[in-house]
């Protein structure tokens, strides 16, 4: 008896998956909106641009939380493991390069 996980196809795209990864893509999203304020309140010389340190702080937990719960399902479900692996990559790419490439521009 074949298993569920083997039954699927590693190529079919699950609507769970798809949720949770649009869900830890606008973690992500909104993550990097918050850093791109506060680098622009530090460029502005803004003596409160600390203000935006719990802020990040709170969107890099959802971030890593959205992150897991998508991790987790792809192992659990074994769904579209190949195409949702590379997706991730490209967001994890998106994630981790504009902040320091912004940095660097300074
Ligand atoms: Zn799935």
């Amino acid at each position: 008896m074949k298993s569920e996980r083997s039954e699927r196809s590693k190529n079919s795209v699950c609507s769970d998956a798809i949720r949770l990864l649009d869900l830890y893509s606008e973690a992500a999203s909104q993550s990097l909106i918050l850093q791109q304020a506060q680098f622009q309140a530090v460029v502005a010389d803004d003596a409160e641009s600390n203000r935006f340190d719990l802020l990040i702080h709170a969107a890099n937990e959802r971030k890593q939380n959205a992150k897991y719960l998508y991790l987790n399902h792809l192992h659990n479900h074994g769904c579209s493991y190949e195409q949702l692996r590379n997706a991730s990559k490209d967001l994890n790419a998106v994630v981790d390069a504009p902040l320091t490439k912004t940095a660097g521009k300074v």
